[in-house]
Formats: C-alpha cells, sequence, structure tokens
C-alpha cells in the first residue's frame, strides 16, 4: 500500500473507530455493565491530537463480553482483552483488572479482574493515562490528568518510586512521552526516575528500542534526549546519551533516528547488535554512514553515483546537524548527481561479456576492476559511454596482454 493510501486510511479510520467504540460501550452498558474509553486515547482526545488506538475498559468479565458480542477475537483472555469486531472496526476491550506484585520489575506476577474503574485507573501510569470518557463524553479523572496536562507535566499515578519499581518500563515512557510532547516531568516523579534509573536493566532490550525510537521519532526529540541525560536513565543504557550533540536533529523516520544515535557514539555500528535492531535497520544505517562519511572527505563522482537521493539528504543532514560545514547544499549535490553521464553501473556501455571477448586473459579480479575503472573514466567525462569508444580505450590503457 502507498503512503498516501495509508494516510487517506488513517484519517478515515479515527471517526470510524471512535463510532465503532461509542457502539460497543452503548452495547456493553444495555447489557448492564460499565464501559469506557481509556489510556492515549482520552489523554489524545483532550490534546486534540490524532489517536487511532480506542482502547476501552469495562466492568464485565472477558466471557461476558463474549455472550454481549457475535464476533470476538480472544487475544489475551488471561489479561482480560477481547477484541470486539461487531460495529465495523475492531476495538479492544479490555476488563478492570489490577495488578499484583511485580518481582522482576516488569511483569505482574498476576492480574486479577475487578469491577470498579478507579482500581484499574489506578494501576496505569501516569495520570494523563489513567482518564476515562464514557461515551457521552464525560471524563472520569480522578489523578487529576486535566489538570497536568494543561501545565503540561507528566505525573505518575500514586507514589511514583513505588511506581517505577513495580515497572522500570514506565521511566522511560516518561522520558518518551516528554520528547513526544514536549512535557516537562514532574518533580517527585522524575527524583524517582533519578533514584531508580539503574533499575532500567530490568526491561527487555526489545521494549527499550521501541520507546528509544518513539523518542527518536518524536517532535521534540532533543529534549527527550536531555531528559536521558538529567534522570540519567542514558548511563544505564548501550551507547551515549549526550544532548548537547542532538540540539538540531529532528527526523520522523526511525531509522535515520538510529543512524544518528550511531553517528554521535563514534558511528558504533555494534549498537544496532546491542538494541536488537533488523538487518534492514543495520543495512541503512551503514549506508547512511558511509555517505556521511564519503561527504566529510569530499564526496567523488563513484560516490555521488553509488549513494542514492535520500541517502546523500540525510548525510547532509547530519553534516548540519553536527555543526559541521556543508561544502555543497544537498541540491546542488542532487544537481550534480542528475548530470552525472550515467546514474548506475549497469548503464556503462559495456559488460564483462565485451572485456573477455576483446581480451585474451580468462575470467579473474581483473573484469570487475576493469569496469570500475571504465565507470570512473566515464563520470569524470575521460571517455565516453559508448562501446566503440570504451574499446578503444580498453584496449589503449587495460590490455597488457
Ligand atoms: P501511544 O499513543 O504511544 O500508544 P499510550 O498511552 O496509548 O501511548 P500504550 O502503550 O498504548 O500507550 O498503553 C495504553 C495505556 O495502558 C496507557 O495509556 C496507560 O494507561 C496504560 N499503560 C501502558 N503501559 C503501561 C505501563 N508500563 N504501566 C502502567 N500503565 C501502562
Ligand atoms: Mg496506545
Amino acid at each position: 500500500m502507498n503512503v498516501s493510501m495509508k494516510e487517506w486510511l488513517k484519517k478515515r479510520m479515527i471517526p470510524q473507530q471512535w463510532q465503532a467504540a461509542k457502539e460497543v460501550i452503548k452495547k456493553i452498558e444495555q447489557a448492564g455493565f460499565e464501559a469506557f474509553i481509556v489510556g492515549g486515547a482520552v489523554r489524545d482526545y483532550y490534546l486534540k491530537k490524532e489517536n487511532n488506538d480506542v482502547d476501552i475498559a469495562t466492568s464485565a468479565l472477558p466471557e461476558e463480553i463474549q455472550t454481549i458480542f457475535s464476533k470476538t477475537i480472544d487475544v489475551g483472555i488471561a489479561h482480560g482483552t477481547v477484541i470486539v469486531l461487531d460495529c465495523g472496526e475492531p476495538i479492544e476491550v479490555t476488563t478492570y483488572r489490577t495488578e499484583s506484585t511485580y518481582s522482576d520489575h516488569r511483569r505482574p506476577d498476576s492480574v486479577e479482574f475487578v469491577r470498579n474503574l478507579q482500581e484499574d485507573l489506578k494501576r496505569r501510569d501516569f495520570t494523563m493515562n489513567a482518564m476515562a470518557l464514557s461515551q457521552a463524553g464525560e471524563y472520569i479523572d480522578y489523578y487529576n490528568g486535566r489538570q497536568h496536562i494543561d501545565s503540561k507535566v507528566i505525573c505518575a499515578v500514586g507514589e511514583p518510586a513505588q511506581r517505577f519499581e513495580e515497572d522500570a518500563l514506565r521511566m522511560l515512557r516518561a522520558v518518551r512521552f516528554a520528547a513526544q510532547l514536549h512535557f516537562s516531568i514532574e518533580e517527585n516523579t522524575f527524583e524517582a526516575i533519578r533514584k531508580k534509573a539503574s533499575s532500567i536493566e530490568y526491561v527487555s532490550i526489545e521494549r527499550i528500542q521501541v520507546e528509544l525510537s518513539k523518542i527518536f521519532t518524536s517532535s521534540h526529540a532533543s529534549f527527550g534526549i536531555e531528559y536521558m541525560e538529567k534522570t540519567t536513565l542514558g548511563d544505564y543504557l548501550y551507547g551515549d546519551f549526550a544532548a548537547s550533540k542532538w540540539a538540531r536533529y529532528c527526523s520522523e523516520d526511525r531509522q535515520v533516528g538510529w543512524a544518528y544515535f550511531c553517528l554521535v557514539n563514534g558511528s558504533d555500528v555494534t549498537l544496532l547488535t546491542k538494541y536488537r535492531c533488523s538487518n534492514k535497520d543495520k543495512h541503512f544505517v551503514k549506508t547512511v554512514l558511509d555517505a556521511y562519511e564519503s561527504l566529510q572527505n569530499g564526496i567523488s563522482l563513484g560516490d555521488l553515483m553509488h549513494f542514492d537521493s535520500m541517502t546523500l539528504k540525510t548525510a547532509c543532514q547530519f553534516t548540519i546537524w553536527q555543526n559541521r560545514k556543508l561544502e555543497l547544499s544537498y541540491e546542488e549535490l542532487a544537481a550534480r548527481k542528475d548530470a552525472l553521464p550515467i546514474q548506475h553501473v549497469h548503464e556503462l556501455a559495456i559488460t564483462g561479456k565485451d572485456l573477455l571477448e576483446w581480451s585474451s586473459k580468462k575470467r579473474g579480479s581483473w573484469i570487475k576492476q576493469t569496469l570500475d575503472a571504465a565507470v570512473e573514466a566515464v563520470l569524470n567525462g575521460k571517455v565516453y559511454n559508448d562501446k566503440q569508444q570504451l574499446k578503444e580505450w580498453f584496449y589503449a590503457f587495460h590490455d597488457e596482454g
């Protein structure tokens, strides 16, 4: 699916999701139970921001939800979640629950279903994420979520140190929300993160990777990185989180974010393995860092041909974000790239087969070397990209027998 189609669907899906969620709630209420929209969707609704992930919390048990609706998917009945398909859009419905002790700092030892909304909201991480919205549009806001949103602060629900002790990921989520919303972290919550920062080591590296990706792609990434430094969370994770290097950075692309993270860490691509990034990510990052390196050394025509426009653009941005002088603007580089006599090795008018015909030599590494030399000669205007002329060039310089 192309991007514009995705965007279009996303725009259409949101009102439909909300509509579907309202219908689901009404049906649950008709069956005599409570149900509310909860979590990030309520926060973003209050912030008037898009959110395409509308979750419902209910007093009904999962089996009760399955009897109210005809089309459901059981995704995590043990945790109380059922997906309802009856109302056009898939809607996640989760039974109110509390969480017991957390002996591993990341997962509750068990969850217990309850019939009371306040109990459910109490287990949520931050006050802005602990609000509920009725289908009629009324807020249930026991922990001053709206007031904290108005004053742009991220505030833990309950006693912060205890909440981070239970689940260390919440600390990184606080920083991620700070970066996404440009909110500050409330003083007690901040102090608790500083105190508990080392327990981030209990969190799985995959979850950390996801949160870091969200920080890197948020509109206030450098503000988030500052928090990584100030809270000392960064000290307990791979790589250096030095906010000064991120002051000019801004990207919505997670791969660009990871590439920049490696760059500011001395182009250390081993970080990608440490954070379990994909091979596709590794390939992207290595290419961009090579292009960046090439740009710093005065890019050759071969490299100009080799790197695609997006890679060159990213390398130019990196140069600017690093406060380094850009010898040629991206537009100038792109114009030079367009003007190259060939855009790809495959456009060369000769192939290895031609070389074998013209020479008495056997197959070998000389073929690739000669083709590379031919590309360079064509790019530098020493010979036209024409088979006959390349043949003469070959006989003149390369066929020693
Ligand atoms: P996003 O917009 O990134 O999806 P979100 O707030 O919806 O943000 P989710 O991870 O989708 O985040 O979680 C949904 C809700 O579940 C949160 O709003 C919060 O109420 C609760 N929640 C999620 N993770 C935690 C956690 N680690 N500890 C406590 N509550 C959590
Ligand atoms: Mg969400």
